[in-house]
């Protein structure tokens, strides 16, 4: 383990406190020690308050967030001296604790200081460092783990056994710590929990938990219980259909849409094949910091029923020993381990899911580990059913109000790298969806470096293709729920006279043919849309009122509209809903540049701003007004619609 301190770039910081966000940086930086809003830190300052006397303030991480990209904003200055006496106390409840800190705090809009702050406090070291660290777990985790951590850092350390993070921890500290600590001493280790580094610079503090770490890796290569033996697998058999039946099962049990993200490497199926599977991963997290995001252990499998049964089994063992009464959380798995295709991982949104596969990936490491040196061992059930349903934790799941509406889903867009396609892509993004892009022009791969998008090159007019694109997406997110068919072409103004078969049949293969492959292919999956599955078809002004020198293109779209239609009347005992938005004149896409526009105006013997708002209501029609409308069509609005075709045009003579 290295250290990444840098010289050059700590002496940017022109502050004590600059250098706590910096050091906490490096720490979030290094996955291997803290992941998503894991660990914490701190540092204690001297500050004038108004008066001009001096005050002891402790500056602590800020729950919401992360070490890998805090800021000063990010921590909370609390008094320490009140921080201090609160330690002392017999005891303080969950609700005095975040009462007392949040109303000992020196800036009002400060985030909600960390749950370990009095822990902090306690601690006679100007820095304080809090990780997670994979290698201090598999050996906390192990059996003897306690006798195995003295003979690894003897007096280096204070050992804690384990207790539920929070006011009960700090009290403990606060006793132990002085009778432990040594002249030696430099950190303390938390049992089946983390570690802890202090000291009074914010570089000797960091380089300590560097060092501390460092020397768990060396136990652990020492015991041969670091490399994880390489297996030879066989690599995974994915069924897409399977794939989306069992996030639909997931959804159902969790009882809101979830987005489900496979991930078929060598690693997980390793892991999902060891013959102990059953019981390295059924025993629970490796830090109970887990378990609210990927519950006490994975689904073995795919039996949602048993493994929901599984769960209430153990809500209805524990909670009534809690203090106060408990509301069950969804039974649903978070994540999914089955020898087909290694590891499934579930969450509200794409991101949600993202986190609990890197949790699970760091915990696949420790479990072999620990198991390498002679079992891995899990906390009691008791214990983590107490964190998994601890009030603090679960206001952490709460914060963020009601999710938008598509969150859980997944939607398609078709020719989605510019105009109108892309314009869905944000509508629908911003709704809380998860979407697919696709487009024949590469530059889809990269329009967005987000979690809930997936932009893929295809050509729609390739069947195998397509297939390959939707087993990509199911294997992202779980499934398609709504599909928005955008992608067309309009070829060069051509009378029928003159107008090549080879122009006509490309324009049908792009216009008309690739809407039914995808329809054709989507159908299962959208069927097995938890919130039911809804197609927009982006038509045309055109289908109602066609023009001249456009017979391809009015003939394409109007022969979609006829098979949206046909499709409403199959699909709709399925709860699939299909309907369709005839948009006229929208010139804020690629193919209409200034000089096109000005020729046209002028053409029609009109200024650039009177032939854009060429319409009933003198308004011009935006990329931006057909994507919310498309958009919308997926939702509750338009919940007993199926059929329907709206313009999106300003009004049209004709077409009234
Ligand atoms: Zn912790």
């Amino acid at each position: 383990m290295q250290s990444l301190w840098d010289d050059g770039e700590s002496a940017q910081c022109e502050s004590e406190l600059e250098l706590r966000v910096y050091s906490s940086r490096l720490l979030g930086r290094d996955k291997t020690l803290v992941l998503h809003g894991g660990g914490n830190t701190s540092v204690k300052l001297v500050q004038k308050n108004l008066f001009g006397e001096d005050e002891n303030v402790l500056y602590i991480k800020g729950s919401g967030w992360d070490l890998e990209t805090i800021e000063a904003a990010g921590f909370a200055p609390v008094q320490l001296d009140y921080l201090q006496r609160l330690a002392q106390l017999d005891a303080l409840s969950d609700t005095q604790m975040v009462n007392e800190l949040a109303s000992h705090m020196l800036r009002t809009s400060a985030p909600a200081p960390s749950v370990e702050t009095i822990l902090h406090a306690c601690l006679p070291y100007k820095f304080v460092d809090h990780t997670h660290a994979d290698a201090v777990l598999a050996i906390t985790n192990a059996p003897d783990g306690e006798r195995r951590v003295r003979e690894l850092y003897r007096d280096a350390v204070v050992i804690i056994p384990y207790v539920m993070p929070g006011f009960d921890l700090a009290r403990l500290c606060a006793s132990e710590y002085p009778r432990q600590a040594g002249a030696n001493t430099v950190g303390m280790v938390l049992m089946n929990h983390g570690i802890f580094s202090f000291g009074d610079s914010a570089r000797q503090s960091y380089e300590r938990m560097i060092a501390l770490v460092g020397r768990a890796e060396d136990y652990l290569k020492e015991q041969r219980a670091w490399d994880i033996p390489a297996r030879a697998v066989a690599p995974a058999r994915i069924d897409m259909l399977q794939q989306a039946q069992l996030r639909r099962k997931l959804s159902d049990a969790a009882g809101v849409a979830m987005i489900m993200a496979t991930h078929a490497d060598a690693e997980t199926l390793a892991f999902a094949r060891r013959e102990d599977v059953g019981t390295l991963s059924q025993q629970g997290p490796v830090t109970p910091d887990h378990i609210i995001r990927t519950k006490r252990m994975p689904m073995l499998g795919t039996d949602v029923d048993a493994y929901t049964r599984g769960y209430k089994a153990y809500f209805d063992q524990h909670a009534p020993q809690a203090k106060e009464s408990k509301t069950m959380l969804d039974p649903a798995p978070r994540m999914v381990l089955d020898p087909k295709f290694g590891l499934a991982a579930a969450g509200r949104t794409a991101k949600d899911a993202a986190i609990v596969a890197e949790l699970y990936r760091h915990s696949m490491q420790v479990m072999q580990r620990a198991q390498a040196l002679g079992g891995y061992r899990a906390l009691p059930q008791r214990e983590l059913f107490e964190v998994e349903y601890w009030d603090l934790e679960q206001a952490k799941l709460r914060k963020g109000g009601t999710p938008p509406p598509y969150t859980g889903e997944v939607a398609l867009v078709t020719g989605a790298a510019s105009g109108i396609g892309k314009a869905c892509v944000e509508a629908l993004l911003a709704r809380g969806a998860a979407v697919v892009g696709l487009d024949i022009n590469p530059a889809i791969e990269a329009l967005y470096q987000r979690k809930d998008f997936l932009g893929l090159r295809c050509d729609l007019t390739g069947e195998h293709a397509l297939g390959q694109a939707l087993e990509r997406a199911v294997i992202a997110y779980g499934g398609v729920d709504m599909l928005v068919l955008n992608a067309g072409i309009f070829a060069a103004s051509r009378r029928i006279s003159e107008l090549a078969t080879e122009e006509w049949r490309k324009v049908m293969a792009i216009n008309l043919d690739a809407n039914l492959f995808l329809l054709r292919a989507c159908h299962p999956l959208l069927k097995l849309a938890p919130k039911g599955g809804r197609v927009v078809v982006i038509g045309s002004k055109n289908v109602p009122a066609p023009g001249p020198g456009a017979a391809a293109y009015s003939a394409s779209k109007a022969a979609l509209n006829q098979l949206a239609r046909v499709a409403a009347l199959e699909w709709g005992a399925d709860g699939i809903r299909i309907n369709s938005l005839h948009p006229n004149a929208v010139f804020d896409t690629g193919i209409w540049t200034e000089e096109v526009l000005a020729q046209r105006a002028k053409h029609y013997g009109l200024s650039v701003e009177a032939y854009k708002t060429n319409n009933v209501l003198k308004t011009e029609v935006r990329s931006r007004d057909v994507a919310e409308l498309a958009a919308e069509m997926c939702g509750p609005l338009f919940a007993k619609t199926t059929a329907a075709q709206v313009p999106v045009d300003g009004g049209n003579e004709r077409v009234i």
